[in-house]
């Protein structure tokens, strides 16, 4: 029984040590995201992709909710 516990955390060790020592994923980022320009919501200071905002006057926003609280902050 003992060396059945000690087999195991020997097996353990040793696939986490192989984890740990397989080499990184040659593509490492995302070309979607790679790809997507990054932006900073003009109310919140969020950076979301450009695909994922919403534009107003030359400005943007991380959602559309963000779009109509700047726009209510600008009016008052
Ligand atoms: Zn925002």
């Amino acid at each position: 029984m003992k060396y059945l516990i000690l087999l195991v955390v020997i097996v353990v060790v040793w696939s986490i040590w192989k984890k740990r020592n397989q080499p990184a994923p040659k593509n490492t980022t995302n070309p979607d995201a790679a790809a997507q320009k990054m932006l900073v919501c003009a109310h919140c200071g969020v950076h979301f992709p450009e695909g994922d905002g919403v534009a107003d006057a030359g400005k943007f926003y991380c959602s559309e909710a963000h779009r109509r609280a700047a726009d209510q902050v600008e009016r008052g």
